[in-house]
């Protein structure tokens, strides 16, 4: 059979149903990869997306967009697949440390949707961007049917194997996948081809190693979900967190009329979440669920009765590293992940799909067949990417850190960190997290804010009491030690995150 060019109307479009061929193959259909088949299907690209579940997807991640992804969204074109979808809009943050809360809303921008206050305090009145939370599985089906409904995007429901390469080259020239047939069920061996192939497959990807060698997570603890139903939040329409004295972080937020998100985060081999003390269904119940707010307790009791252990995922962190790509890119989840506390990735994902298309649009490299330009690209994509997703990932880990505070230094500095939001210190540190603030040292100017305020704080409590000025070296012993456990905290992730 004669393979039409191209350039034939519907050409494109035929190569990709009869002959799997296209000038690029996104595999995976999920927050990244629908985005990065939509933008460069913009671009005039031919995308063959793939996809190994084209149901909806039923997950308990992805459920909170930040202001900076809406804002991602909306300048690939994507900024319908928000609405329409029961989603809740989010206005910012009620973080509750021990029953007291602070709130933390989205910071008060100018006309440019430039942050006023990113170094000091909060505006009082004015424009607030806001973020969305939804059903995961709504939102994703909305992105899949704006590719399915793209005429240079077709989309196949098939499992992808492995990466292929050809004979001579270990430049990839495509993928082999497993297609069900819809008559037999019995999966028969496919291949697609592409000058490019971009894979996005997710937080457990097969084919980290094919493009970014032998790079693991690292994960210290799960969240475990729960669906509460008709709930009361204390503030309607913002994300709750909530910390006990005695508890890791939770996190509520509503993900549709009816529903409410609960995801509770409990570290890996915890003794409160041993099987003695009754495993995790035990630390939910008897020690997460009574530290929420009142007004949530049954709601969360009855979510819990169904008597299962509730749905997890790893929290994961998984730093970026430089790709050479040989055809290939890894991308999304499976090459670069940040604890979920702050809700950043799908704002990672429609930020680096923006900048990738950009800097691969057919002014800049005309063809994918020029594996040159394509390396000039994802270089400058993986140094450019950090002024927004290395701000993401460092305040994730980091807050994560201190939120889950597991010795002196840690809790004085998580003390610091609330008393500096009960202080009205919010704009900057909640521009940062939403995405919307992307110069890396407004985030250490906070950070070590913070850390000064702890000591001071601990020193404060420290010299209490007739005579407590004698305390005075005590103190001064303590805040060397506070000060360098947020370096500890902080500069290494800033390192790897940042300069690497
Ligand atoms: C508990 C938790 C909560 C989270 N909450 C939020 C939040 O509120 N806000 C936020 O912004 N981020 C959140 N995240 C992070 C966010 O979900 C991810 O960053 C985002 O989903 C990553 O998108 P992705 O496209 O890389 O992967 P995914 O969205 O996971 O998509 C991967 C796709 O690839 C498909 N696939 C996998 N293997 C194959 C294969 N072999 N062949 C074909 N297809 C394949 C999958 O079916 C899937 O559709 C959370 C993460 C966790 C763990």
């Amino acid at each position: 059979m004669s393979v039409p060019p191209v350039s034939a109307p519907g050409g494109a479009r035929r190569r990709r149903e009869h002959h799997h061929e296209a000038d690029v193959v996104v595999v995976g259909a999920g927050v990244f990869g629908c985005a990065i088949a939509f933008a460069l299907a913009n671009q005039g690209r031919s995308v063959l997306l793939l996809e190994r579940w084209m149901t909806e997807p039923n997950r308990i991640v992805g459920e909170l967009l930040q202001p900076g992804g809406i804002a991602a969204l909306k300048q690939l074109g994507l900024g319908h697949c928000v609405e329409g979808i029961d989603a809740i809009p989010c206005k910012g943050y009620n973080v509750i440390f021990d029953h007291i809360p602070s709130l933390v809303p989205y910071p008060t921008v100018d006309d440019g949707g430039e942050v006023i206050y990113s170094w000091s305090g909060s505006g009082k009145n004015g424009k607030r961007p806001e973020g969305r939370s939804f059903h995961h599985g709504k939102f994703i089906t909305r992105l899949r049917e704006s590719c399915l409904a793209h005429e240079n995007i077709t989309v196949v429901e098939t499992e992808v194997i492995k990466t292929m390469r050809g004979e001579y080259t270990d430049h990839v020239l495509g993928v082999e996948t497993r297609t069900k047939d819809k008559e037999t069920g019995k999966r028969k061996p496919d291949y697609f081809f592409g000058q490019l192939t971009i894979i996005a497959d997710g937080y457990d990807s097969n084919f980290r190693k094919d493009a970014i060698g032998d790079k693991k997570a690292t994960v210290k603890s799960k969240f475990y979900a729960l669906e509460l139903i008709d709930t009361i939040l204390p503030l309607k329409n913002y994300g709750h967190v909530i910390i006990g004295k005695n508890t890791f972080p939770t996190l509520l937020y509503q993900i549709g009329t009816h529903e409410t998100r609960a995801l509770f985060d409990v570290p890996i081999g915890i003794p409160e979440a041993s099987p003695a003390a009754g495993g995790v269904r035990g630390y939910i119940k008897n020690v997460a669920i009574p530290a929420l707010p009142p007004s949530v307790q049954p709601a969360a009791f009855k979510a819990l009765e169904d008597g299962k252990i509730p749905r997890s995922m790893p929290n994961s962190w998984l730093p970026p590293t430089k790709q050479v790509p040989k055809g290939v890119i890894l991308l999304g989840d499976a090459f670069n992940m940040r604890h979920p506390l702050t809700g950043g990735g799908m704002t990672v994902a429609f930020s680096d799909a923006l900048l990738l298309s950009r800097l691969l649009d057919p002014s800049r490299v005309p063809s994918f067949e020029d594996a040159k330009a394509i390396r000039a690209a994802v270089n400058v994509f993986y140094w450019r990417r950090k002024n927004v997703t290395s701000i993401i990932n460092v305040l994730a880990q980091a807050l994560y850190t201190l939120f889950a505070a597991n010795d002196r230094q840690l809790h004085a500095l998580q003390n610091g960190c609330f008393e500096y939001f009960q202080r009205g210190m919010t704009d900057g540190p909640c521009g940062l997290l939403a995405g919307i603030i992307q110069r890396p040292a407004v985030l250490a100017y906070h950070f070590f804010s913070v850390a000064f305020l702890s000591l001071w704080l601990n020193a404060l409590v420290i010299c209490a009491g007739p005579l407590g000025f004698l305390k005075a070296p005590l103190a001064l012993i303590d805040a060397v030690l506070i000060l360098w456990k947020a370096s500890c905290v902080f500069l290494p992730l800033v390192w790897r995150e940042g300069f690497q």
